[in-house]
């Protein structure tokens, strides 16, 4: 695959860079030729980046976006889950919502003709090269507890077509005058892009869909797992038992460790 095509995600700090190491190993894993690149902040310190780097990455510095003092407060972790409270699940403290909307730099690298965007805790599954061929605006529904979720979209995965004009409008719509994000990057690209093109489930399979809608699950069709809320790398998270299987498999992925047997033993949930 030519050099225009690129899988990007994005690492603040040292725990991400943890998600970045498993999600660039299943990238490799299945045999893409497109860059991978990963946006770093000054969170993440060399030595966190240092794993990435070994594996051959793009590492690329960004900062976080130039948004005005109201908005960085409005946004502020304490003040956002006060206003916006997380009733279904819970993000760690090492998530700070304000270093999400950085993943709008992916429109500033105009080098790249399409990215595909992924959070870094996420792992892929199987090859999903042919989203380069998608266009701008694809992600999948933010499903994991009932159909109302198809309603809205989870930006965990999506296809983007870099442009400093896109980048410029949308800097201008998302720090308008008292604009306040309830699920940030997530909410802001909803509006941003209010016909976006919805991809299968499939592409970014929310670990919750689990345990809430076993039937969903078919490791046939499936191609990226993306762990929201609880992160696969936490100590003991509350729903660690529940998730046992998805967790083995992300450990696989950040080990380099029995890989394929792994993929091979992957069994649906039993429906409950
Ligand atoms: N992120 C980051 N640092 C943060 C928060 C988010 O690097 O403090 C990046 C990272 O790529 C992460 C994505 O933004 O995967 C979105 O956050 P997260 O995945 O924790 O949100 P969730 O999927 O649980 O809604
Ligand atoms: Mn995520």
């Amino acid at each position: 695959m030519s050099r225009r095509f690129a899988y990007v995600t994005l690492v603040t700090n040292a725990d991400y860079a943890k998600g970045a190491l498993a999600l660039v190993r299943s990238l490799q894993h299945s045999g893409t030729e497109a860059d991978i690149v990963v946006l770093h902040t000054g969170g993440a310190t060399e030595q966190d980046l240092a794993p990435l780097a070994e594996l051959g990455v793009l590492l690329l510095p960004a900062d976080l976006l130039p948004t005005s003092d109201g908005f960085n407060q409005r946004h502020q972790r304490e003040r956002l889950h006060a206003a916006a409270p997380f009733t279904k699940g819970n993000k760690p403290a090492f998530h700070t919502p304000l270093d999400n909307f950085a993943k709008l730099r992916l429109w500033e690298m105009t080098q790249y003709e399409r990215c595909v965007f992924i959070d870094a805790d996420a792992v892929v599954v199987k090859n999903i090269d042919r989203l380069f061929a998608y266009p701008e605006f694809c992600a999948a529904p933010n499903v994991y507890e009932s159909v109302a979720d198809f309603h809205r979209l989870n930006s965990g995965v999506f296809v983007a077509l870099p442009s400093a004009a896109t980048f410029a409008a949308m800097l201008e719509k998302l720090d308008a005058p008292d604009a306040f994000w309830r699920r940030t990057d997530q909410s802001f690209l909803e509006a941003y892009f209010p016909h976006w093109h919805g991809l299968p489930v499939f592409f970014n399979m929310l670990q919750y869909v689990w345990f809430n809608l076993p039937e969903l699950w078919d490791w046939k069709s499936v191609c990226v797992v993306h762990y929201q809320y609880e992160k696969p790398w936490e100590n003991d998270h509350p729903k660690a038992a529940q998730l046992a299987p998805l967790i083995a498999l992300w450990q696989a992925f950040f080990s380099g460790e029995r890989i394929d047997e792994t993929l091979a033993g992957l069994t649906n949930p039993e429906p409950v």
